[in-house]
């Protein structure tokens, strides 16, 4: 498999892609890279997290970082038998396009560290601080641990994108925020009328809680409370429902009592059912009589209420219509006490406004909410030097900002008046077994960063 496409960046990539690199298993890469710098006489440092960082100084100008991760997402189709410890990803070339043989690519990030290494291995001349990070893909361990102090450049151009010929110019931060609350119970007056039963909305499209924020797909959180807010006296047994924090919900479930005659009850589901359906084309809502219950949640009017208040999806744009900030209500659990909220913002202030609000909200339901943990946003410079020489060494480049947390973010927020940009070739369905990196895209960024550096 030599030689997939006659270009020095993909004989670089076909080296990588025989080193074994799923998350946290990024050793063999560190010695891969450590060698690279050793047979060309290049200063290196690396640290205990498989970090590794390359200096060459071939010329007296300003330091640049260039940036990529050596971790990929290895995902493969249930006819695969790698072993991603340590078989090769298999390389295939179809038309102007490299694809992997039933298996994830790695192009994310694979392609970013071969662009670096080809131009690394380029006579150029060049002052360069080629940083390698690992475990981007889970905890983003190696961007928090790297030695930054052994940095001196203050512009970085990291190569961890998925648009070619785009300059990225911002990310947003990522916030886990935590609410708990009291899960005590008490006994419902059991009359003849009370029922009991178990009620669930699915078939909604949910997603990922950045990418798809704005597509007003719905929450099933949401549409289950409002449901149960025509239920004048429904008291919650049970509600849960939602995955992790960046995941948009798309089934909830909830089991509750009520006095209401049965036929009053369907009634109001079918009213409800068609209202809704015109929006979300697949809703389905399932209610079934269960056993009766008498012992409720004493939270119940509360976590209704909290819902019902929470503000889900997009809270702010920018004058270009980009998403500045926006907050998903994840996994939920009235019977273990628990919500996961994640907020997403470029902005600081308005991140530290939606914490402050939903901390607000938490104390009017005496629910307790905090943050566990955050990833930083990142913003490219106001009148960056960078971007500008970027788009004067580059054809005609577009610009855009993403609404999701990189590692350039942890960057920005340890290196002091750091400017950092995000290029990349065009890279589909990553984290997946169609995972594409358009070859030509690819030549055209290594040529774009060669001439930015000769320039
Ligand atoms: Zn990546």
């Amino acid at each position: 498999m030599n030689n997939i496409v006659k270009n020095s960046v993909f004989k670089f990539f076909e080296e990588i892609s025989k080193i074994p690199r799923n998350s946290g298993d990024e050793k063999s890469m560190q010695n891969y890279l450590v060698n690279f710098a050793i047979s060309r006489n290049l200063p290196f440092y690396t640290d205990e997290f498989n970090n590794v960082i390359i200096f060459k100084k071939t010329a007296n100008v300003e330091p640049i970082i260039l940036q990529a991760h050596t971790d990929m997402v290895c995902v493969k189709s249930p006819k695969s038998s790698v072993d991603f410890k340590k078989d090769p990803i298999t390389l295939i070339k179809k038309g102007n396009f490299l694809k992997a043989k039933e298996t994830s690519l790695g192009a994310d990030d694979g392609i970013g560290v071969a662009l670096i290494l080809d131009i690394l291995d380029s006579d150029i001349p060049c002052n360069i601080e080629a940083v390698f990070t690992s475990e981007e893909e889970t905890t983003m361990q190696g961007a928090y641990k790297i030695d930054v102090k052994k940095l001196k450049s203050k512009q970085m151009i990291c190569l961890d994108g998925f648009d070619g010929n785009t300059i990225l110019t911002s990310s947003a931060s990522f916030v886990d925020f935590y609410v708990t609350f009291n899960t005590d119970r008490f006994m419902i007056e059991n009359t003849n009328q009370t029922k009991t039963y178990l009620l669930s909305i699915s078939g909604l499209e949910g997603g990922h809680s950045g990418f798809d924020i704005d597509k007003d797909r719905g929450s099933s959180h949401k549409l289950l409370v409002q449901l149960l807010t025509k239920i004048d006296d429904a008291k919650l047994v049970k509600f849960y429902g939602g995955h992790n924090y960046n995941v948009i919900p798309s089934r909830s479930e909830c089991v509750f009592t009520t006095n209401l005659p049965e036929k009053d009850l369907k009634k109001i589901i079918k009213y409800f059912y068609i209202t809704n359906k015109k929006t979300y084309k697949n809703l389905k809502i399932k209610c079934s009589r269960q056993l009766n219950q008498t012992i409720v949640s004493k939270n119940s009017q509360n976590f209704i209420n909290f819902v019902k208040d929470f503000k889900q999806g997009v809270q702010f744009k920018d004058e270009n219509g980009y998403i500045v900030a926006s907050q998903n209500l994840s996994e939920v659990n009235l019977e273990k006490g628990f919500m996961k909220i994640g907020l997403r913002s470029s902005d600081k202030k308005r991140e530290e406004h939606l914490v402050k609000n939903l901390k607000i909200l938490c104390e009017k339901y005496d629910f307790v909410g905090k943050v566990l943990d955050s990833q930083p946003a990142f913003n490219t410079q106001e009148n960056s030097n960078l971007l500008k020489k970027l788009i004067k060494t580059g054809n005609n480049p577009k610009q855009t900002k993403m609404h999701i947390a990189v590692e350039c973010g942890i960057f920005q927020e340890r290196i002091k008046n750091l400017d950092v940009v995000i290029i990349s070739p065009t890279i589909t369905d990553a984290h997946s077994v169609n995972e594409t990196l358009d070859i030509q895209s690819t030549i055209d960024t290594s040529n774009w960063l060669k001439n930015f550096l000769k320039n």
